[in-house]
């Protein structure tokens, strides 16, 4: 039984009670794999599901009940090619899928990750790892910092303060690009700013956060989004450092 959009609709965990009404936390969606063609069911979480408690100024995600970040990236079980969902079933050239193979190949001898809905940190930093090495092997610059960024937020779940600096290094690095070569829509570019002050400023490198906050400030102040609001928190944040 499968509609147009693919959801398969087996419910296959119920989570939490909220006002005595019982939700579902998972559900299973069907893709089928770019890379190796085959078809899989992938764990997702019901957005009714999400709740969070909180954010750190670089809106990283607490999480209240199920860690939502963990179910975020969707990845083959046979070839474990990983992507965000709206990515996954792009279609490739022969080259890209060669490419690919080699890599995933690559990434089984290193990496084994429970996709179960058990998954633990250790399995998403797996995931958020795949999916920026995929991501950095397209040339997709934005998505691969998307992927290092929030790969950067598990280790700082796990308390991996070495391990979180690399992936900030490596987030960075990709927004850079990102922001000289890619085509990017305001929002986006609103996006790559702040985090491009941001992640300097989590570095110490207080000149470069400075130099971006105040790009976005400039040129997007009258913008209403959060980026544009933190930003000049933080700006004034970075500024009384010494
Ligand atoms: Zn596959």
């Amino acid at each position: 039984m499968q509609n147009k959009v693919g959801i398969i609709g087996d419910i296959i965990h119920t989570a939490y009670l909220c006002g005595g009404v019982v939700l579902q936390t998972f559900w299973e969606q069907e893709f089928k794999c770019p890379v190796c063609a085959k078809t899989f069911h992938s764990i997702r979480v019901f957005s009714d599901a999400i709740k969070i408690k909180d954010r750190d100024s670089d809106l990283k995600p607490t999480y209240d009940g199920v860690n939502a970040l963990l179910f975020q990236p969707v990845t083959c079980p046979n070839c474990l090619y990983t992507t965000f969902e709206s990515d996954f079933e792009a279609s490739l050239s022969q080259t890209q899928k060669e490419l690919l193979t080699k890599l995933c190949e690559k990434l089984k001898t290193l990496l084994s990750v429970d996709l179960s809905k058990e998954r633990t940190l250790k399995d998403g930093a797996s995931l958020f790892t795949i999916a920026a090495a995929v991501y950095s092997l397209l040339g997709k610059h934005l998505r691969a910092a998307e992927s290092y960024l929030k790969l950067a937020w598990i280790f700082r779940d796990m308390n991996n303060h070495t391990e979180e600096t690399k992936a900030i290094t490596g987030a960075l690095k990709h927004f850079t690009e990102s922001y000289k070569t890619e085509e990017l829509s305001e929002d986006q570019q609103i996006m790559v700013l702040f985090y491009l002050g941001e992640l300097n400023a989590r570095l110490s490198n207080k000149k470069e956060a400075v130099k971006w906050f105040s790009t976005l400030i400039q040129k997007f102040g009258n913008s209403n989004s959060v980026y544009v609001k933190l930003a000049r928190k933080e700006w004034q944040e970075v500024t009384m450092r010494k």
